[in-house]
């Protein structure tokens, strides 16, 4: 049965409990909208009252700690995220690589600890603009996945993967339909060859980039997009809906 698109948005570092009422347009809506499986990732502060005030968007968070429990001061396992009511967790997004210094092995660690606590993981990867530049982004795009993906008995059935060009979040740029099916379909490849044929095709690939209600079609409607990924325009009811909308518009695949 072909999977319905996934839209998540991911909320970063922005969110008081006067955003709530943000979160409760987006799951009414998403009610009317069952084509699309949709879920937020709100900051930490929010995930609990996010997880009571919604019915039928799932709720995440946008990192965790690999250990379960112990002295790291600031730091929240994904058993604490699990217990407030994440049900999938962000991770290896490159803002967290970048202001955080995370490595493909500290976040391949995040995501064992994470499925170990049940949840859903969505892995980002992506290329800098020089890398792209370079002609080597999908080989290091790959790289990166082939160290941060976790490798445990039943992964594939709980992993995303959002593919982020680190050049296009935030920025207004996007990444040309013919570069996001080059990009994901070498994903898939890999996908395939570590999970095997069975389940790697399985696994939704998310673009992330400067997703926009107006761009939404063609990036969604494109070979191996499995959904979206969205930074700025899922801070509002109205934005994070028009493309989950537009993504509930495609014809099946
Ligand atoms: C993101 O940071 O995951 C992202 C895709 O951001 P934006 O949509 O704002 O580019």
């Amino acid at each position: 049965m072909a999977q319905r698109p996934y839209i998540v948005g991911n909320w970063k570092m922005n969110g008081t409990r006067a955003m709530l009422s943000e979160a409760r347009a987006i799951d009414r809506a998403a009610q009317r909208n069952m084509k699309v499986e949709v879920a937020l990732a709100p900051p930490y502060t929010l995930i609990h009252a996010v997880h009571r005030e919604v019915e039928q968007i799932g709720v995440g968070a946008q990192d965790c700690h690999p250990g379960e429990d112990g002295p790291h001061t600031g730091d929240v396992s994904a058993t604490m995220l699990a217990d407030a009511g994440a049900k999938f967790v962000i991770l290896g997004h490159s803002e967290r690589r970048q202001d955080h210094g995370e490595s493909n092995e500290l976040i391949r660690q995040k995501a064992e600890s994470a499925l170990a606590a049940g949840m859903r993981v969505i892995m980002c990867c992506g290329e800098s603009d020089a890398t792209r530049q370079s002609g080597k982004a999908e080989k290091f795009v790959l790289g990166q996945l082939r160290a941060s993906l976790p490798v445990m008995d039943d992964a594939s059935e709980r992993l995303t993967v959002a593919y982020e060009p680190i050049w296009a979040i935030g920025t207004g740029k996007t990444a040309t339909v013919a570069d996001v099916v080059e990009m994901h379909t070498a994903i898939r490849g890999l996908l395939v060859e570590l999970f095997g044929a069975e389940h790697g095709p399985e696994i939704r690939i998310l673009y992330g980039g400067s997703v926009k209600p107006d761009n939404a079609r063609d990036l969604l409607g494109a070979a191996e997009v499995g959904g979206a990924l969205v930074g700025g325009a899922s801070l509002t009811a109205d934005s994070f809906m028009g493309i989950a909308l537009a993504a509930g518009e495609l014809p099946e695949s």
